[in-house]
């Protein structure tokens, strides 16, 4: 086998028979074989009857996993990694957004350039408001900042890997997986090819902006510490504000005869240190929150069918 196409599917009962289509067409007489494992992430509506029948016509290799609820695209590009055999394994949507084509393409690099072992697509044309591209950019500013791992602004799931990569990938079992991080985290020489995704062939996106924000702050989370130090900064700050302004009252008091200060004061200073105590214990909450989701050591997802390619 020397591809694998994994394909996450949540909702994409109108586009998994179209995906496939897709796929006959860009790889018809490319000459290798390959097979394309859908990942059903607890679909509630006919996702995996449509992959069953798409698997029993047989007119390329499928394979089927279907969770028992939505476990989320990370942990269905997971599961699908773990169940491709192909030499090469390429990641993508199941609607349409990301032409089959391209991952011909990206097979002809790896094949021709046996220096890349990533070949990863990143939007050229972006269709999204001012207002969201610039908490994207701010976004990737951050975390490459924050974080020891290099995440290349804008590239998407949507990649090739050679199968060594894929493996590696696999060997990472934590619970909270930022693709992303993962990806830049294992390493590998990877070559960026610019694409422009197109419409959503049917359904809709699964993303709004407070989704998008909070898998930011999962990435920040995930892949740095320095929110800790943060509050350890604004921690030694406050004391040094504190103690400066201590000398100032005690000054006002001998030099100048001024006593008791405002009643206001005392009130926004309780007021900002409490909400600054409260940030900080937040932040540590969440590592705290992290650790404790992992050392349960539960499976990142719990397959409920697993159907292999049908001979
Ligand atoms: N997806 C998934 N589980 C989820 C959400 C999305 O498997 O909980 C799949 C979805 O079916 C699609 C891909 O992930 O194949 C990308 O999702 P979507 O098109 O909603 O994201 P966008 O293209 O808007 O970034
Ligand atoms: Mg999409």
């Amino acid at each position: 086998m020397k591809l694998s196409l994994v394909v996450p599917c949540y909702n994409e009962a109108g586009n998994v028979a179209a995906f496939r289509d897709a796929v006959l067409d860009a790889f018809h007489n490319c000459g290798y074989n390959y097979e394309i494992v859908f990942v059903d992430d607890g679909s509630r509506d006919a996702t995996l009857h449509n992959l069953k029948k798409l698997r029993e016509e047989k007119k390329c290799p499928v394979k089927i996993v279907s969770f028992s609820r939505n476990f989320g695209k990370e942990s269905a590009i997971y599961a699908g990694l773990e169940r491709a055999e192909g030499e090469y394994i390429s990641l993508i949507d199941a609607d349409l957004q990301q032409r089959p084509e391209i991952v011909r393409d990206m097979v002809q690099i790896l094949d021709d350039e046996p220096e890349f072992d990533v070949v990863a697509a990143y939007q050229d044309r972006r269709s999204e408001g001012k207002v969201l591209s610039f908490f994207k950019r701010s976004f990737y500013n951050l975390i490459n900042k924050l974080s020891k791992v290099r995440l290349q602004s804008d590239a998407s799931d949507f990649r090739t890997f050679r199968r060594s990569v894929a493996e590696n990938i696999v060997q990472l079992g934590e619970y909270h997986r930022f693709s992303k991080g993962i990806f830049a985290w294992v390493g590998y020489e990877t070559k960026f090819i610019p694409y422009t995704a197109c419409e959503r062939h049917s359904g809709s996106t699964k993303w709004n902006f407070w989704k998008l924000f909070n898998y930011a702050v999962e990435g920040i989370i995930g892949y740095s510490t320095a929110p800790l130090r943060f509050s350890i900064y604004v921690g030694g700050l406050t004391a040094v504000s504190a103690a400066l302004y201590l000398i100032w009252v005690i000054c006002e008091k001998l030099f100048l005869g001024i006593d008791i200060p405002g009643y206001a004061t005392i009130i926004v200073l309780i007021l900002l240190l409490g909400s600054i105590q409260l940030f900080c214990i937040g932040i540590i909450g969440e590592y705290v929150g992290r650790t404790f989701e992992q050392s349960k050591k539960r499976p990142i997802y719990i397959a409920k069918e697993d159907l292999g390619i049908e001979e």
